[in-house]
């Protein structure tokens, strides 16, 4: 067996340890001159996305013996809505690093990896194919998915943020929940360090409107962090995302061709979270290939969590500011206070009382 792992991003580099864990060396082929070679970003994954999982550094470890540092934990989230505000102090998940950060997540992993990683590759799906009995696509986007036909696109996103200063509470994680900021997404404020922090909002491109719009938006959700942390956070650096695909692959799986990570559906429509699942599917297809099991198998459960958390985001979509609002008055009673403590999973229990009012329309 010959394995190739396309992209050594999250879903790669888990896949390459995993397949190392049990003796088998694969090479690894990155387009860029190092791992994580973009912006630096904060990330998050949060527990009320990934419950019965309330921890997921402990869950990796536990599991499967993989060891990632998060940048902090995270015990407070603070909801804003136009009119309203929530906090909620709980354990609520983890901030990570990623991107040229010498701690980023994509970092630590390839730190532990001892497989060779062919740095500027230029090879294609097509040439790997030739040269390997198997192929692992961890390329992060879904453009190779796609060109097979294997991929059904459910929405695309844009992502405008920054790298604030200031002072900031390091496990204190602000979002907004407002249609004049982020319409009909979100936006959201994720310390990575005591001084910095990164600013973001992030919309689907269907009500992404001009760039003048999109400038003032921005102008908006500056004054609201200002006016919330009380400070004047000046731009340390900037960047933008047009067109993130948000999808799931048709078959995980195509031959001895594995799509992980993004190329198979990680990231979840409702939040655009997809950081643990990206890993799962490297961790599922190393499994596979050991001969524990099969890859469609391993991955049912996430695709069961891209449609609940589809419906969900069918249902934001649906909600104007007063509703909005709505949602983060209910949060501040001790009911949606103690969903936050509680072992419910929000995707699930938002997706099966959503559903009969979104109509079901996706597919399944
Ligand atoms: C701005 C932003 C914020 C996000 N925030 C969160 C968050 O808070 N929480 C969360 O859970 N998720 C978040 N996500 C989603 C999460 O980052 C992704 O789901 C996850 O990183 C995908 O992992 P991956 O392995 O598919 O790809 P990546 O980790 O992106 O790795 C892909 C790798 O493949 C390489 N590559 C690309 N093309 C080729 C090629 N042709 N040949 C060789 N190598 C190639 C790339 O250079 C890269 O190194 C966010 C995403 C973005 C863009």
């Amino acid at each position: 067996m010959r394995i190739a792992i396309m992209g050594a991003g999250l879903s790669g580099l888990s896949c390459a340890l995993m397949l190392e864990k049990h003796g088998i060396s694969a090479d690894i082929f990155e387009k860029r001159s190092r791992v994580g070679d973009r912006f630096v970003n904060g990330e998050a994954f949060m527990s009320f996305l990934t419950k019965p999982i309330d921890d997921v550094v402990r869950y990796l470890s536990e599991e499967f013996h993989l060891y990632v540092k998060p940048a902090s934990a995270i015990s407070c989230l603070t909801f804003y809505s136009g009119r309203q505000k929530a906090v909620i102090e709980a354990h609520s998940g983890f901030i990570t690093l990623r991107g040229r950060h010498r701690h980023a997540l994509e970092q630590q992993l390839a730190e532990q990896v001892s497989s060779p990683v062919h740095y500027h590759s230029e090879r294609t799906y097509e040439s790997l194919q030739q040269d390997y009995t198997h192929v692992i696509l961890a390329t992060g986007d879904a453009s190779y998915a796609a060109n097979l036909r294997n991929f059904q696109e459910y929405l695309s996103v844009s992502l405008k943020g920054a790298i604030i200063e200031g002072n900031f509470e390091r496990d204190h994680v602000r979002i907004w929940l407002d249609n004049n900021i982020a319409p009909q997404g979100y936006a959201y404020l994720l310390p990575i360090s005591s001084t910095k922090a990164n600013l973001v909002m992030a919309y689907p491109d269907t009500s992404a409107g001009s760039k003048e719009q999109t400038e003032k938006r921005w102008q908006l959700l500056l004054e609201a962090a200002s006016q919330a942390l009380q400070q004047s956070l000046p731009i340390n650096d900037q960047f933008q995302i047009k067109n993130y695909k948000i999808g799931m692959c048709c078959s995980p799986r195509i031959g001895n061709t594995f799509f992980t990570g993004n190329c198979f559906g990680s990231i979840m429509p409702f939040l655009g979270f997809g950081q643990l699942e990206s890993i799962l599917t490297g961790i599922y297809a190393a499994f596979d290939l050991c001969g524990y099991g099969r890859y469609e198998e391993f991955t049912k459960p996430l695709r069961k969590s891209f449609h609940d958390s589809m419906v969900l985001r069918q249902g934001m979509e649906t909600l104007n500011n007063d509703g909005f609002s709505f949602i983060v008055k209910q949060l501040n009673t001790s009911v949606g206070k103690r969903l936050f403590s509680s072992n419910v999973n929000v995707m699930r229990a938002g997706s099966m009382l959503l559903r009969p009012f979104t109509g079901e329309r996706m597919r399944r």
